[in-house]
């Protein structure tokens, strides 16, 4: 048996899966360099993975490119504290994968990835092997909870709602569900996804509260000694909207939560909670680790700053996995799915490409209707050999800034699914 994995069409690979799975142990790999053209493998269909897909059609239609994506459909993080805080509805969160397929070409695998064999240039999973001559992965996070399994079954009842898809449906079903009391949000210590969210979510809950006239009280516990984000514009929408509803605990950690008695304990008290959003820590997702792309103690993956290369060659590692100068943000992970299907598109023709600009924008709402955001240009500094940021902050909340928000995921939508 020497199927190769990569490049069939949706008949032979339906049946090439009925055919190799009884006999996964025998698979041979398909030697890349006998093949006519190169093949691309992307591991993850979130915000990186799918830029990733659709701009190397776009630069190279003839190009093979497989998707391979556990979930059956792609769920926007961005903008779902909206979803949350019932401002949105989830559907317009939600994009089907058909499109990727139909109109650009790219060959979509709704499979879990199980093993990357980094020497045989393949990828594993539960259909069998696909080989690759580049890969990509951008496959999110995972909760960093081995050493605090505290967080273990709080994870289960009280959804972090950080990674998309069926804990946003839960957390939204307890926000539904809670008729009262008090609601405590917390906060970990960066590097997190996102690192706007947490603020941003606390401020549409304490909207919430306000706005269905709930006998509530919310307990907003920060690891840290405040927002990590215009800091400026959230502390005077706590203050000035917020105030008789909710209270910021900042510089608390937490030591240990016990879901039975709905009680956390941290260094600055424990909080007794009717309705809990914990979120954990977060780290590259396992399979980077399983790959053996970190190094001991590591948390996200080194690229090479310029190209999002890891340490193995035509293996980038993009989005939220990667440890990088950008912000894990979903507009990260677009520029870099952009910027790393430039630079492979280009090694295919011979040529090499690097970034050395990228700018960032970060929108967060601090009520129903208005928002506060941050600029960031990020310019390629030759001597220390690093990107140099340059902020630029509108504190000011304001209803238009809460538009451009609502444009700016709309657009960045029609780029990945249009
Ligand atoms: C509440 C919230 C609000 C946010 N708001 C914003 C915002 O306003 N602006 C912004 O820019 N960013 C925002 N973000 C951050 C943004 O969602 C992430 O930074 C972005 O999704 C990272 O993209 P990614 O490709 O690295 O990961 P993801 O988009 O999470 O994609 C990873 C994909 O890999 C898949 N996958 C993982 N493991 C496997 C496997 N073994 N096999 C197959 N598939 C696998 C997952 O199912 C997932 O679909 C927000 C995040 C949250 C949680």
């Amino acid at each position: 048996m020497s199927r190769q994995w990569s490049c069939v069409d949706r008949r032979e690979f339906v049946s090439g899966i009925l055919a190799v799975s009884a006999a996964i142990p025998l698979l041979a790999y398909a030697t890349p360099s006998r093949r006519q053209k190169a093949h691309v493998v992307i591991v993850g269909g979130g915000y990186g993975g799918v830029t990733t897909a659709k701009h190397l059609k776009r630069y190279n239609p003839n190009l093979d490119v497989v998707l391979i994506e556990e979930r059956p459909f792609f769920m926007s993080c961005p903008m779902s504290n909206h979803f949350l805080a019932g401002l949105m509805e989830l559907t317009q969160l939600c994009f089907s994968y058909n499109v990727l397929e139909t109109k650009h070409g790219v060959k979509v695998i709704n499979d879990k990835v199980l093993g990357i064999e980094l020497d045989k240039k393949a990828v594993r999973t539960s259909s069998g092997y696909i080989s690759y001559d580049y890969l990509v992965l951008s496959p999110g996070i995972d909760y960093d909870i081995e050493d605090k399994p505290y967080y273990k079954e709080s994870i289960v009842r009280n959804p972090p709602a950080f990674k998309p898809g069926s804990e946003h449906i839960y957390l939204k079903r307890l926000i539904e569900e809670f008729e009262g009391g008090d609601i405590l949000i917390t906060v970990p210590q960066p590097p997190y996804r996102c690192p706007a969210a947490p603020y941003e979510r606390a401020a549409l809950i304490a909207s919430m509260i306000k706005r269905n006239k709930l006998k509530a009280h919310m307990y907003f516990v920060d690891a840290n000694e405040r927002p990590l984000i215009n800091s400026e514009g959230f502390m005077s929408a706590y203050y000035d909207l917020y105030r008789d509803v909710a209270t910021y605990i900042t510089s608390a950690q937490i030591r240990d939560i016990d879901v039975q008695k709905r009680v956390v304990r941290t260094s600055h008290g424990d909080f007794k909670y009717d309705l809990a959003n914990i979120i954990p820590p977060m780290r590259a997702n396992r399979i980077v680790k399983e790959a053996g792309l970190l190094k001991k103690g590591q948390r996200w993956v080194e690229v090479n700053p310029l190209t999002f290369e890891s340490q193995v060659k035509n293996v980038f590692v993009i989005g939220d996995a990667a440890q990088s100068y950008l912000p894990k943000s979903g507009y990260a992970a677009h520029s870099e799915g952009k910027l790393v299907a430039k630079i492979i598109d280009a090694r295919i023709k011979g040529k090499e490409v690097k970034e050395e600009y990228l700018q960032m924008i970060c929108y967060a709402m601090v009520s129903d209707k208005e928002a506060i955001m941050t600029e960031t240009a990020f310019r390629y500094d030759a001597v220390s050999k690093r990107f140099m940021p340059t902020h630029r902050e509108d504190n000011q909340r304001k209803e238009s800034t809460a538009k451009r928000y609502e444009e700016w995921a709309r657009g960045l939508w029609r780029d990945l699914f249009g």
